[in-house]
């Protein structure tokens, strides 16, 4: 499908990367891997990606949590204290949501808030879980010498936990994150931080990411490639008008797109 697009490109005064604000109409052509053109891309210098339901299933591991929680405290349903995280009170990851939830309830002591915290961060983390093909694509694209690093919107403890318990911490150069960077994506600076760690320039590299806003949206701006991990995307608001280069429904095809298969 070919689409004209208009791309306001940011203002970044703070780093080696420096671009003005301009106007820019594209052409762009989304390519999902049912039509693609055979012809592999070359293999590029470096890869950054989102974290979060684009290496695992957060979602998931999330409403384990929120379970666990509530059999804790026995009240409710883990989907009910998730409609908590979802609302924007405190936001996505903050301990407050479990506190509202369980003072709404009538139960909420210190112990109990404090004891559910440990029980959500824990059952968290314990239900992590790779979606297929991630750690064979992964040690594939490091193996080639592909520099890697992650853009997520975690905190670094969070982020930092969590790929050492998905097992690809050593795999990844860098791990930029909002305390890193000062900005939450759609915001570029994380993906401009994480280039200037890895010495590369976002006109030959990549980003994978679940969301349209959050990653295929900045990436295209600053003129990366962008691969959008459909299959991760359980929000599944449709942005039409953004166009990500590569749409994939499994982490391995990103082995397809390079031709490592
Ligand atoms: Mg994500």
């Amino acid at each position: 499908m070919q689409r004209t697009e208009i791309i306001f490109l940011p203002f970044v005064s703070t780093h080696a990367i420096m671009r003005s604000y301009a106007h820019r109409v594209r052409e762009t052509e989304a390519i999902d891997m049912s039509s693609r053109n055979e012809t592999p891309e070359p293999l590029p210098p470096c890869m950054l990606f989102d974290m979060d339901n684009t290496l695992y299933d957060f979602f998931h591991a999330k409403n384990e949590a929120c379970t666990r929680v509530t059999e804790l405290a026995g009240v409710g349903e883990g989907a009910e204290l998730f409609r908590y995280f979802l609302n924007g009170t405190h936001g996505f990851e903050h301990h407050h949501n479990i506190q509202d939830y369980l003072r709404d309830r009538d139960v909420l002591t210190e112990k109990l808030y404090l004891e559910a915290c440990t029980v959500y961060d824990e059952e968290k983390v314990a239900s992590l879980r790779l979606y297929p093909g991630v750690e064979e694509t992964i040690r594939t694209l490091h193996s080639k010498g592909v520099k890697l690093a992650i853009v997520t919107d975690a905190e670094s403890p969070q982020a930092e936990t969590r790929m050492r318990a998905i097992g690809l911490r050593q795999y990844f150069d860098t791990v930029v994150t909002p305390d890193i960077s000062g900005k939450r994506k759609p915001n570029p600076d994380t993906f401009l931080i994480a280039l200037e760690h890895l010495g590369e320039t976002p006109d030959i590299s990549w980003v994978v990411g679940d969301s349209p806003k959050r990653e295929i949206e900045p990436g295209n701006a600053l003129g990366m490639k962008t691969i959008y991990a459909k299959y991760g995307d359980w929000i599944g608001i449709p942005y039409p008008q953004i166009i990500p280069h590569y749409t994939i429904s499994s982490f391995s095809e990103i082995k397809t797109i390079f031709g490592l298969e």
